[in-house]
């Protein structure tokens, strides 16, 4: 790999710290030529300290340790993408990132579903929800739509008009949802299971 530690004037690298699974962005540390070969040599990411002028391995102190699971070097080689196993949380005020965020997975637009329809269980007599008024009739009776939703989806599967089959799907999905949070499970606790099956 080559990275170019001349661009700054001391020798360091802008380091991202990227935790490998859920993607998310935990810190941002500077690294020198030592501070990379250590970090290859030991699996744990170290840095140079700007603050403490010497090396710094990341939960030296704390325990919280940085392990290393992969190093990228960006397209013009002056900054380094580290993927990380995170033991703990990343930040020394206690967060699980620097940006004080809560270090979860998120599955873009379906975690957003996913929060509109945990704020519609707990605002069940809302007169003009539709998810609320799921909830309001119970749980056989979500189960019910998706049995519903999912039998529409084998018939449109049939058919070959793919904008049906897929206006099915959204809906069955959407009522699967509804029926995970009616059940108190979140949609990781399934992909979870898919995971450790792989
Ligand atoms: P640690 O490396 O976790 O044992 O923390 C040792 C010291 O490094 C802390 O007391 C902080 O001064 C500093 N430190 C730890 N984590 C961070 C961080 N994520 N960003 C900046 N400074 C940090
Ligand atoms: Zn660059
Ligand atoms: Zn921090
Ligand atoms: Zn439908």
């Amino acid at each position: 790999m080559k990275i170019d530690f001349t661009k700054n004037p001391e020798g360091l690298v802008p380091t991202i710290i990227q935790d490998a699974k859920t993607k998310n962005v935990l810190m941002l540390g500077y690294m020198n030529q030592e501070a990379f070969d250590t970090t290859l040599k030991t699996g744990k990411v170290t840095f140079f300290s700007r603050s403490k002028q010497r090396l710094w391995t990341k939960g030296e102190e704390s325990g919280n340790f940085l392990n290393l699971v992969d190093i990228k070097v960006d397209c013009d080689n002056d900054t380094l993408l580290v993927s990380v196993s995170p033991v703990g949380p990343t930040c020394h005020k206690g967060t699980d990132t620097c940006w004080a965020e809560e270090n979860v997975q998120a599955y873009g637009f379906l975690s957003t579903l996913e929060n509109i329809i945990e704020s519609r269980k707990n605002d069940q007599d809302n007169p003009d929800s539709y998810v609320a008024s799921l909830f309001r009739k119970g749980i056989n009776k979500i189960a019910q739509k998706v049995g519903e939703e999912a039998v529409e989806t084998v018939i449109e599967a049939k058919d070959t008009n793919d904008d049906l089959f897929l206006n099915e799907s959204a809906d069955l999905l959407f009522h699967y949802l509804i029926l995970l949070k009616a059940k108190n499970f979140k949609l990781s606790d399934v992909v979870n299971i898919l995971e450790q099956r792989h």
